[in-house]
């Protein structure tokens, strides 16, 4: 189907069959009942369905939201909430070429990460620095600052953001479409091309087209490596090594350069009865540095510990299990970004973030060793509940241009995580797990990550977490807006005042009008 096809765009009602699949995204604990999901195919198509959504009155007072889908990953309800009552789908719109133009690459707001990889690095040799998972939409990825394996050798997805088209409300609720660049001679535009570079999606109207210049070429060859550690093998000074040996190995290799500043690490802490804790690790290898950066990393990390290092059998959170990588392995980097491809089953989950700025203090370490089921939670059974590390920094630390993701000092970013199947009658046990576990680990800073908090520096937008709005969760005096976007925010507001000054784009955790 093209973008140009006379026909309306394709509105699916109550009662269609494909309605209950279009109704939900990844997180199968979040399924709406809209009025209809309108799939999108193009931009002009964006402004129009934005302009009839809008100027319809709702038929249930209950459910008032327009909300925008790209690949559907949203953590909490932010798209598919029980209060949302038209969904833009924007999954059609999955195109990315050369712009002559606009001297950059275009990419449409519904297609996904698998979309960037496969076909844009083919097609150019460039790639966007994201995320791992293929399903990832990149209309909520970039938006929020996306990040992935790459990121440590050339920086954050909004780094190369040129330019954003966005279908927006006017305060008469017509609507129009808005190309903003960053060079922008109007001001108002500049500060809404800003807000596209960490400012999480759903605030500002319909993204419909980004446009990137300068993208990096990614290497042509990395070594990559998964391996793991049986918990039943790890004493607790293995677990003590093991973090701060991985926490100072990227507090003193931060110089993008390097090989060992290029050298990405991931490691998951699997809840003791899993069985396991696992360790990812992939160096660019046209750097002639990457087989000594991985050796010198592996033995940092794995060399200080009793516990002898094995091959991945059991689930590793959002990754897949590598069962055949225990010895690190040479591919082209469209084959180890395809290996590392986490879009597993549809499950019910539950997450949390922190950005890291300094290896892991004692009490941190401890709170991690007891709540992975070593002194509470023993009796604890879901195998799938993960406290994921991955390294940071790098070329993230050293931003071309000012952007709305702020945290650009830390060395890790912490992902917390816990999946179960729908109607698990433990949910909420599961829900205590996570909880519990992050305020132990945060307990210094009123149970979260604070900003300025020494060893922390916020949360990460796109792994929203609604528990940050609750004081039971959040007895910091630090708001979710602060955790998310420091000194920011402000000026996110005064943005959102602009251009969405009716607040049409909202969620639990959208933007304010100033
Ligand atoms: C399995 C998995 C792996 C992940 N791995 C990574 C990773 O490696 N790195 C990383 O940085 N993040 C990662 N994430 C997080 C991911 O970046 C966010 O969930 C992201 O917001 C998803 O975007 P989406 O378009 O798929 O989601 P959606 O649910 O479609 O949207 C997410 C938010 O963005 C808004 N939005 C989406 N499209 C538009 C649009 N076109 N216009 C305006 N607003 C829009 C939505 O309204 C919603 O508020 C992962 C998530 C999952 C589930």
């Amino acid at each position: 189907m093209t973008s140009n096809s006379p026909q309306p765009s394709p509105i699916v009602r109550p009662g269609d069959k494909r309605y209950p699949a279009l109704s939900r995204g990844f997180n199968q604990r979040w399924i709406a009942e809209p009025e209809y999901v309108r799939l999108v195919r193009s931009p002009e198509e964006a402004r129009d369905a934005l302009a009839e959504a809008v100027r319809q009155p709702p038929k249930d007072p209950a459910r008032t939201r327009i909300t925008v889908r790209s690949g559907g990953h949203c953590y909490e309800n932010f798209v598919c909430g029980a209060d949302v009552r038209v969904i833009l789908d924007m999954s059609p719109m999955c195109g990315m070429y050369y712009d002559q133009g606009m001297d950059a690459y275009c990419v449409e707001s519904g297609a996904g990460n698998w979309h960037a990889y496969s076909h844009l690095y083919p097609m150019s040799g460039r790639a966007l620095p994201g995320g791992s998972c293929y399903s990832v939409g990149l209309g909520g990825h970039i938006t929020g600052g996306g990040y992935g394996l790459l990121s440590r050798q050339f920086g954050l997805t909004v780094d190369y953001l040129y330019a954003v088209e966005v279908a927006v409300v006017k305060p008469d609720r017509t609507t129009e479409l808005v190309v903003a660049r960053r060079d922008d001679g109007d001001p108002d535009r500049r500060a809404l091309w800003w807000a596209h570079t960490g400012g999480g999606g759903g605030n500002f109207g319909v993204i419909t087209r980004f446009w990137f210049r300068d993208l990096p070429e990614p290497p042509s060859m990395v070594l990559l490596t998964g391996l793991a550690w049986d918990w039943k093998d790890v004493a607790k000074d293995d677990f003590v090594h093991l973090l701060t040996a991985f926490g100072t190995y990227f507090r003193d290799h931060q110089d993008p350069s390097t090989a060992a500043g290029k050298l990405f690490g991931i490691l998951v802490l699997n809840h003791v009865c899993n069985g396991q804790i696992g360790l990812f690790a992939q160096v660019d290898v046209d750097d002639p540095g990457g087989p000594a950066a991985m050796k010198e990393f592996l033995e940092r990390v794995d060399g200080g510990i009793g516990a002898t290092a094995t091959a991945m059998r059991t689930s590793m959170g959002e990754r897949p299990t590598v069962a055949h990588m225990q010895i690190p392995r040479v591919m082209p980097w469209l084959t180890a970004t395809q290996t590392l491809d986490s879009s597993g089953e549809d499950q019910c989950g539950k997450y949390k973030s922190a950005y890291i700025r300094k290896p892991f203090d004692p009490t941190q370490i401890d709170a991690m060793w007891s709540f992975l089921g070593k002194e509470r939670f023993t009796s604890y059974a879901n195998k799938q509940s993960v406290i994921q590390i991955d390294s940071y920094g790098g070329a993230i630390n050293r931003p071309p241009r000012d952007t709305a993701a702020r945290q650009r000092d830390s060395i890790m970013k912490m992902q917390y995580q816990v999946y179960w199947t729908k109607n698990d009658p433990a949910e909420s046990e599961y829900l205590s797990w996570i909880r519990e576990t992050y305020r132990a680990t945060f307990a210094a800073t009123g149970g979260v990550p604070m900003v300025g908090g020494g060893v922390t520096d916020g949360c990460y937008i796109n792994y929203p977490d609604v528990d940050l709005g609750d004081p039971q969760w959040n007895r910091s005096n630090q708001p979710w807006s602060t955790l998310y976007y420091k000194d920011a925010y402000p000026s996110l507001q005064r943005v959102k005042k602009r251009w969405d000054p009716l607040d049409v784009f909202r969620n639990a955790q959208s933007i304010r009008p100033a």
